[in-house]
């Protein structure tokens, strides 16, 4: 299988003031091309740094993705220490130039001088187009490659540093050529579950022992915890490769249910606003610890002014009975928290929005608050039908941005099992 090495330039990357994303993403692309990673690394905006990476990566790998660097300014040195790397030298591409200065024209700015340094291209290298910003990708195959024993060939492709730029590069260019420059034998499949409601070790308990057949023929198992939901991936080779995992998504189906939501990449969100479409139904939220977050992660969705009809961020009292019609005694009696005003949150959005579900979610987020009765991190989340109006007790001891993230999680999926209950 052929193999690729991701090299990121940035000393802001090395002075962890950026999050070094591309890492995760394109390694996570390559493989979906059934890539093998041999290594990745970050360096400097040196030249030296630059040009000692790509010379070492050359000595293995077939594809080498570099990233960043790529802009106008003093520090972005990728394209020429490149080219001189490879004894290459740069020419001005008429074809791009006259992009980078559309690119201008179309937004009504004066195209600075020194952007021009982006329109120089290696000789022989293939250019890929940049709709978000100005600084071209750039594709070039070393042969023959002085620096490998074998002299085998190795592509190098680079790309532009913000990754609103890079991905769909990526995505529209670099990867259907990378399909027939290093198409997949074929037998490499793999295959992601995506589940929410359940730990890691627990869904490990539940398949461990009935997967030990499948993995001793080759599948591969990997759990991938994230906040609020766990991944779950089965991959094979060769020729049983698709009957095994095929088996093993049955068996998974099989054990855990309905805390399979989704597949590859998909969201909870987006499964909800897919169902509710398919339903022809809507819903409403009332919000108070979450601050918005669920109609944030809704309205993330394309088509989702279909089935979304508008959610209230109540945080205080006065705004649960204003806008909710949350009974004043209510709150006195039982707290802001508790079972009884989230059922009046939950229904009063429904019956204000004219909705067929409305989620409410009330909480003590903290680190202040907190009684023996209610500690930091109590949260109920209110769910009201055609049928019934109900709230569950939630209890999500962590910091509040983490608080805010689960709590729309588990708000979510109550949603969600309501919609195929
Ligand atoms: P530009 O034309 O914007 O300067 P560039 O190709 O020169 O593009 P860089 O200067 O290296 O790219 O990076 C630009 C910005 O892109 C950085 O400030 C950072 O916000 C983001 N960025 C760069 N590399 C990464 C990375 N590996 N992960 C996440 N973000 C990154
Ligand atoms: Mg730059």
């Amino acid at each position: 299988m052929a193999t690729f090495e991701i090299i990121n330039t940035g000393t802001e990357l090395l002075l962890g003031r950026t999050l070094n994303t591309h890492h995760q993403w394109l390694a996570r692309q390559l493989c979906d091309l059934a890539l093998t990673p041999l290594r990745q690394s970050a360096v400097a905006d040196t030249g030296v740094a630059i040009q000692e990476a790509v010379r070492e990566a050359l000595t293995r790998a077939d594809l080498i993705v570099v990233t960043g660097g790529l802009g106008p300014t003093s520090d972005d040195l990728t394209r020429d220490k490149i080219a001189e790397l490879l004894g290459q030298p740069l020419r001005l591409n008429a074809a791009v130039l006259a992009k980078i200065s559309q690119f201008y024209v179309s937004r009504n700015r004066p195209m600075p001088e020194t952007t021009k340094v982006q329109a120089m291209v290696p000789e022989g290298a293939r250019v890929v187009m940049n709709q978000h910003g100005t600084a071209p990708g750039l594709a070039m195959r070393v042969q023959p490659n002085p620096h490998r024993a074998s002299g085998a060939p190795s592509w190098l492709v680079l790309l532009p540093g913000p990754p609103r730029e890079l991905r769909p590069m990526f995505t529209s260019q670099v990867r259907p050529w990378l399909r027939e420059e290093f198409p997949a034998n074929g037998t490499h499949v793999s295959r992601t579950l995506r589940t929410t409601g359940l730990g890691e070790s627990q869904i490990e308990e539940s398949l461990a022992a009935q997967l030990t057949t499948l993995t001793s023929r080759g599948l591969e198992v990997g759990y991938c915890a994230q906040m609020g939901q766990v991944e779950l991936r089965f991959s094979a080779q060769g020729a049983t490769a698709a009957a095994l995992v095929t088996e093993a998504e049955a068996l998974a189906r099989r054990e855990l249910g309905p805390a399979i939501f989704g597949e590859g990449d998909d969201t909870l969100e987006a499964v909800i606003i897919h169902r509710l479409t398919e339903r022809r139904q809507t819903v409403a939220l009332a919000e108070s610890c979450t601050g918005g977050m669920i109609s944030h992660r809704l309205t993330n969705v394309p088509g989702a002014s279909a089935v979304f009809l508008g959610g209230m961020v109540t945080y205080s009292n006065a705004a649960k009975v204003e806008l909710l019609g949350v009974d004043p005694a209510t709150l006195a009696s039982e707290g802001a928290v508790s079972e009884a005003v989230a059922k009046q949150m939950a229904e009063g959005a429904r019956r204000r929005l004219k909705s067929d579900y409305a989620i409410s979610v009330t909480g003590i987020a903290g680190p202040s608050g907190g009684t023996p009765n209610k500690p930091v991190g109590t949260v109920f989340i209110g769910l009201a039908t055609a049928q019934t109006v109900t709230a569950v007790r939630h209890f999500n001891p962590v910091d509040r941005e983490t608080f805010k993230w689960m709590t729309s999680q588990q708000a979510l999926d109550r949603l969600r099992h309501a919609l195929i209950g």
